[in-house]
């Protein structure tokens, strides 16, 4: 009974709801076996770095599809796999993933995964991110862990320790779609964020002068606070120029490129990297 409405990634669920409580179940079954019968992926968008106007990071965003290939928004499966405790191990996936085929190949500088609050909750998980970065040789700052906002994550001990010990590793810990929840204010005031992604939906109520003084007003505060500023849904070239003016440090959305496959972007040179790196990791890569 999960349903995505209009914004992606707010999802209502209803457990009254039958149709999609069959839907639901049909995606908790799927999500167990999803790995072994390779039905998730991992796609990547460009960030921009404005200054330089290169693609300094990119995000990894996971793709599902049933076995009919009917592909699943993760606005509805993320929720499920949160719920049935599929996330911890499709996290964990998508961590050494990413060392594997972005970092230890030198693809990209920066690479940022999504990770749930249930992950941050779980005994072992800074472990397991120190363990990966050794495997595959790559320094923690490398990383970077998106937390989001807008979800009903209460600021629990456990999360902050957790948080604590990434940055330990020198991984970078972003807050994302900062704004939609009630959490963010209290959130800068516990932990040390190297980034902060603002939500998209104050760049699109830009049309309006109320909506541009609305981010003007978030953009000096986070300023004030020496943070990274990083915004998202860059959709148009107007909103491009409106965040160089705004002196916005990161931006990313569709108008600086889609999430895609590594190879595509690698194939389209989207990722800098791609040039310079050596035959050696490429081999690599390839395989
Ligand atoms: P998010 O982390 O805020 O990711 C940004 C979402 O906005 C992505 O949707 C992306 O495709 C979309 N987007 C990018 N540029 C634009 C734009 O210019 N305009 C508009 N309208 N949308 C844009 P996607 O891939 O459907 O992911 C939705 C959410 O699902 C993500 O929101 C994230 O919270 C969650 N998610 C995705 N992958 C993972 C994952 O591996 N782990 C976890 N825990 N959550 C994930
Ligand atoms: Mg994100
Ligand atoms: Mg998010
Ligand atoms: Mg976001």
């Amino acid at each position: 009974a999960a349903k995505a409405t209009g914004r992606d990634n707010l999802v209502v669920f209803d457990p009254e709801d039958p149709q999609s409580s069959d839907d639901s179940e049909d995606i908790a079954a799927i999500l167990k076996i999803a790995l072994e019968h390779g039905l998730v992926s991992l796609v990547y968008q460009p960030i921009r770095n404005v200054q330089t106007g290169e693609t300094d990071a990119v995000e990894a965003l996971m793709r599902l599809r049933m076995l009919d290939g009917t592909p699943v928004s993760p606005a509805i499966f993320i929720p499920i796999a949160e719920r049935t405790g599929s996330i911890i191990e499709l996290g964990r996936w998508a961590i050494r993933t990413v060392c594997r085929d972005l970092l230890a190949t030198n693809l990209v500088q920066v690479a940022s995964v999504n990770v749930s609050p249930i992950e941050l909750q779980m005994p072992g998980f800074a472990k397991y991110v120190a363990a990966t970065l050794a495997e595959f040789n790559v320094t923690g700052a490398r990383l970077a862990f998106e937390i989001t906002e807008g979800m009903e994550l209460e600021i629990d001990q456990d999360v902050v320790r957790c948080i604590s010990d990434l940055r330990k590793l020198g991984a970078q810990v972003w807050l994302d779609d900062f704004g939609t929840g009630f959490a963010g204010l209290s959130w800068l005031r516990l932990i040390e964020f190297d980034t902060i992604k603002i939500d998209r939906s104050f760049l699109h109520d830009c049309s309006t002068e109320r909506g541009k003084r609305m981010l003007l007003d978030i953009i000096s505060l986070l300023r004030n606070r020496g943070v990274r500023i990083l915004i998202e849904g860059v959709e148009t070239i107007e909103h491009q120029r409106l965040m160089q003016q705004y002196g916005i440090n990161q931006i990313q959305g569709y108008y600086i490129g889609r999430p895609a496959p590594a190879a595509q972007l690698e194939a389209d040179n989207v990722l800098p990297f791609s040039i310079a790196r050596n035959l050696d990791s490429k081999r690599q890569f390839r395989n």
